[in-house]
């Protein structure tokens, strides 16, 4: 059947970046079954749209190559620090190069691709060149980018340089998500369908975006701080690692606690490259342990960032095993950041 028919790929690039941790990466991987769910009840969409899904954090990874969506299967989605927009875009324009089948072959040509690029955070690699190469090969027919911000820390400025069309979802929960792949997944079925009734090369009308989606404003460039502070430590109980966040305070110039996700030890994998260190006197509040709900924190001599239960004087550091005292209190000290 793919033999005869024109596919329509579509190319999911995912953040999967600490900033995702929690409910968010949740959200998304719901979002694309419910996508490919839909897709599957399309008839038209079975025989032409075609999937793959890449992610990145530290690295980027296809996680699944160009499949149409009857096969597609949906991998557990794991968070890792880093946010490295730039071998993302490389690695799609290899997978477009290897996968879309062009003009002159035994089989019929593909359509021009969809890249639909979602990311929630600040990138963290040298970027600028991958996206200057992309957006110069997508003028030529490499593929349409749709590049999609989400959250409030995400800089739509980043994704302007990569494609025309940037889409905004500042309000990130389970109900914005759903409506957000509601609306690629409609936007992906009439492109099949006004292609498929040989409209390729004239203008397409995509469905109306939902409230919560805008068209991003110009903006420029964000500058400054990070927005968002991000720390790795162990529940000292269950011996497993979470992630701590803090979230900027544009005038205070410190960071308030505001949450914290428990973390698969395979998800710290690669995170001590390039982390830097803040002090603790910019850090307001401590987020509790999601593992064993103490409310507190402390660190070991080690660098390690352990809960801490009220009271506790005394504990022994799941990282390095050395028996620690709780410090007298007072007085700020360095802890190393996770790059988020
Ligand atoms: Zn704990
Ligand atoms: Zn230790």
């Amino acid at each position: 059947m793919s033999d005869y028919v024109r596919r329509l790929p579509v190319y999911i690039v995912l953040d999967c970046s600490e900033s995702m941790a929690g409910p968010a990466i949740a959200d998304a991987q719901r979002g694309v079954l419910d996508m490919i769910d839909a897709l599957r009840g399309d008839p038209m969409a079975i025989e032409t749209i075609y999937v793959s899904l890449i992610t990145f954090s530290s690295y980027a990874k296809q996680v699944v190559p160009l499949t149409e969506v009857l096969a597609f299967q949906m991998p557990r989605l794991t968070i890792r620090s880093g946010t490295a927009l730039g071998s993302a875009l490389q690695l799609v324009k290899q997978c477009i190069s290897k996968e879309v089948r062009q003009r002159g072959g035994e089989f019929k040509a593909d359509y021009k691709p969809i890249v639909i690029l979602l990311t929630d955070g600040e990138p963290t690699d040298n970027w600028e060149p991958a996206a200057q190469d992309i957006r110069r090969g997508s003028s030529v027919g490499i593929a349409n980018i749709y590049g999609i911000a989400v959250g409030e820390d995400a800089d739509p400025w980043v994704l302007k340089q990569v494609t025309d069309i940037v889409l905004q979802m500042k309000e990130m929960n389970s109900e914005t998500w759903r409506k957000l792949f509601i609306w690629l997944t409609q936007s992906m079925q009439s492109t099949s369908t006004h292609l498929q009734s040989g409209g390729e090369g004239q203008e397409l009308n995509l469905p109306s975006l939902p409230d919560e989606l805008e068209v991003a404003a110009p903006s420029a460039r964000h500058q400054g701080p990070p927005r968002q502070v991000f720390l790795h430590a162990w529940c000292q109980k269950r011996n497993l690692p979470y992630l701590m966040r803090f979230r900027r305070d544009e005038y205070g110039g410190t960071y308030q606690a505001f949450a914290s996700h428990p973390l698969q030890p395979e998800e710290l994998e690669g995170s001590m490259g390039e982390a830097s260190s803040i002090n603790t006197s910019q850090l307001m509040g401590v987020p509790e342990c999601p593992h064993c709900h103490a409310p507190g924190a402390g660190a070991c001599e080690c660098g390690a960032i352990l809960c801490v239960s009220p009271n506790q004087m005394r504990f022994v550091c799941p990282r390095c095993h050395q028996q620690c005292e709780m410090g007298g209190g007072g007085g700020g000290f360095d802890v190393r950041q996770s790059q988020g």
